[in-house]
């Protein structure tokens, strides 16, 4: 029996999307589902009561964060990542190997794994499929993820294809490593960029070894929306029915919408919880930047429409001034409304997909958000 398992209850007659129900150790959701990301252990401003307040149950994690600060003994000695951080919903770390490409520039990658250097030390270190499991079995996640390259956009053919054949070598010593199989579930994550070819053999590799669910990586790394939509037309039905599907790194209004008409499941994003300390918000009539001046004597909420603990309770101009003060407060204001808008959001995603009408609320979402008009931001 594996740790996490996937239910199927109904696809949408307009779209295809799926409703379902994800299984873990650390309880059930229905899907699809927005993760908020707590890097270091924490969802930045927010504690764990809040998350659960707002109705996350999902939170994700950054091994290659964790792994440097506090290290893994330490969290495994406090009993593991939810004794640690005080969450008892379920939590999701990724391999740490984006981290990896992303934030460091010298690195030398080989069949054993990536040498690179720590980004906050400079001190050399090496990730390996078999210490992204060590960490993660250590860490104790519910859901943990196959150590993986994840190229950049674009990348050529050629390098794509050498790179979507390691990562499936990578993911068979993964398997072998893990030890934890049956509180842990691990997902293998599809890449192959833009490329259909390489997206299909990715997908065969890893399906093969029957992974409890698979992520599909390498998407929202700059390249457009229509090739993002475009990749996961082709690439979501390679993946079985009877697993949760996750696109990794996703998390704007809109994407979220058309990821699921695609049939995702599972998203992930620090996009609301980043914006927000910024002073940007998601509202149902659109972005929302309540640092600018314009607000300073606007005493109506965020949104009019959110009945978050921050709409009901506070002014754009009271959290204009906290935010121009850099005062802390501001910024779980902001946070707190932008994961709400999105937990909503697919609240009302799943209630549209039950409704076999998730396309007309594609259509109303986009018209009220702005996302229709010329220039539209994507957030
Ligand atoms: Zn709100």
């Amino acid at each position: 029996m594996n740790a996490v398992t996937y239910e199927l209850i109904k696809t949408c007659k307009q779209t295809g999307a799926r409703l379902g129900r994800v299984h873990t150790p650390h309880g059930s959701f229905e899907t699809p589902v927005f993760m908020p990301v707590g890097t270091l252990a924490t969802v930045k401003t927010m504690s764990p009561e809040e998350l659960k307040e707002i109705g996350a149950h999902m939170i994700l994690s950054n091994t290659y964060h964790l792994w440097l600060r506090p290290g893994e003994d330490i969290v495994k000695e406090a009993g593991g990542l939810h004794q640690f951080m005080n969450w008892d919903g379920s939590i999701l770390t990724d391999s740490g190997g984006f981290q990896v490409f992303s934030l460091s520039d010298l690195r030398d990658i080989e069949e054993a794994g990536v040498h690179f250097r720590n980004h906050i030390s400079g001190e050399k270190l090496f990730l390996s499929p078999e210490k992204a499991m060590e960490i993660q079995n250590a860490l104790g996640a519910d859901i943990m993820m196959a150590f993986d390259e994840c190229p950049p956009y674009p990348a050529e053919h050629k390098y794509m294809k050498d790179s979507v054949e390691r990562t499936s070598r990578w993911a068979e010593r993964c398997l072998t490593a893990h030890q934890r199989a049956h509180d842990q579930g691990l997902f293998g994550i599809v890449q192959g960029g833009e490329y259909e070819d390489l997206r299909r053999q990715s997908a065969k590799d890893l399906t093969s070894l029957d992974f409890p669910g698979y992520a599909i990586g390498g998407l929202s790394v700059g390249e457009p929306k229509d090739v993002m939509n475009r990749v996961l037309e082709f690439t979501t039905p390679l993946l079985p029915d009877s697993k949760p599907r996750y696109l990794m790194g996703v998390g704007s209004p809109d994407s979220l919408i058309d990821g699921s008409i695609r049939g995702i499941d599972m998203f992930d994003c620090v996009l609301p919880t980043r914006i927000a300390r910024n002073g940007t918000c998601m509202t149902s009539n659109g972005r929302l930047v309540v640092r600018n001046a314009k607000f300073a004597l606007d005493f109506s909420p965020l949104d009019p429409n959110c009945d978050c603990h921050t709409c009901q309770n506070y002014s754009r101009a009271y959290i204009r001034h906290l935010i121009k003060a850099d005062e802390t407060f501001g910024l779980r204001l902001t946070t707190y409304h932008n994961l709400y808008f999105l937990v909503k959001l697919m609240e009302q995603v799943r209630e549209a997909i039950k409704a076999d009408r998730l396309g007309d609320f594609r259509e109303e979402f986009f018209e009220q958000y702005g996302f229709n008009k010329p220039n539209a931001k994507n957030f």
